[in-house]
């Protein structure tokens, strides 16, 4: 998306509030959260500066949309708030939206297999199926770590790093996925996890991998290309799911 084409978007707060939530809800049902920490976030305004952010300490599974955090990147008082974020969401996700406008929603975590990946010395994802295929040459592997996420050095050192890209690997640490909604962040957040867990089992085999060769694993990213709208149509069923369950993220 073009920064023009982000401009012209209209923002429906309401409904961003919505997916957001049932995000976090969809991130609890898939283990892919920690404890009460790891944080997304969504903008809400076409410079990138106001977005909403989960509150501290609130544990994904409870999320509903009207308790997100509506912050302002250019806001310097945030951290003073009483309701004020987890500082390192703050500095993240804060630096990312003020840096990358089109990086409408942002989602870190620390899900099992990607971050198991993130502590070897190469987590590269080799491309053994289509789903490790996806992720070829297209992902930032972030091994510059310099120090704690509520640094804002380190916020202003990650956005950069993210400028032009929508996957990271984070050495040592997790994932941050960008997308242009909610819906294509949880979708790349979703098949990194997944590609993650073809290689760690394929490894724990103990036998050699069957890396595609660059011609096959080019033929299969173009054919992710094709399949942004499975994005939209996955997170819409999962949202269906949810409200057969409880649709309380909703409220
Ligand atoms: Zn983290």
């Amino acid at each position: 998306m073009t920064a023009a084409e982000n401009a012209a978007i209209e923002f429906d707060e309401d409904q961003i509030r919505v997916d957001l939530a049932a995000a976090f809800r969809l991130a609890a049902k898939m283990n892919f959260h920690e404890s009460v920490g790891n944080h997304f976030s969504a903008t809400v305004s076409p410079d990138g500066k106001r977005f909403l952010c989960n509150p501290k300490w609130r544990h994904f599974s409870l999320m509903k949309a009207s308790e997100l955090l509506l912050l302002d990147a250019s806001d310097l008082s945030t951290m003073d708030r009483p309701d004020a974020p987890d500082a390192s969401a703050w500095c993240i996700h804060g630096a990312i939206h003020a840096r990358i406008p089109t990086a409408r929603a942002v989602l870190h975590c620390h899900p099992p297999y990607a971050t198991a990946m993130c502590g070897l010395i190469d987590p590269t994802i080799p491309p053994i199926d289509q789903a490790t295929a996806r992720f070829w040459n297209r992902t930032v592997y972030d091994m510059e770590i310099g120090g704690p996420p509520d640094d804002p050095v380190e916020g202003a050192r990650v956005a950069e790093a993210m400028v032009g890209n929508t996957v990271m690997m984070m050495g040592n640490h997790g994932v941050t996925v960008v997308g242009e909604t909610v819906a294509h962040a949880f979708e790349e957040l979703y098949y990194l996890e997944r590609a993650c867990r073809n290689v760690v089992l394929a490894l724990s085999s103990g036998r050699p991998l069957r890396v595609m060769d660059d011609a096959l694993t080019a033929s299969v990213l173009r054919m992710w290309a094709r399949f942004t709208d499975q994005s939209l149509a996955h997170f819409a069923e999962q949202k269906t799911l949810l409200d057969l369950e409880d649709s309380s993220y909703r409220d």
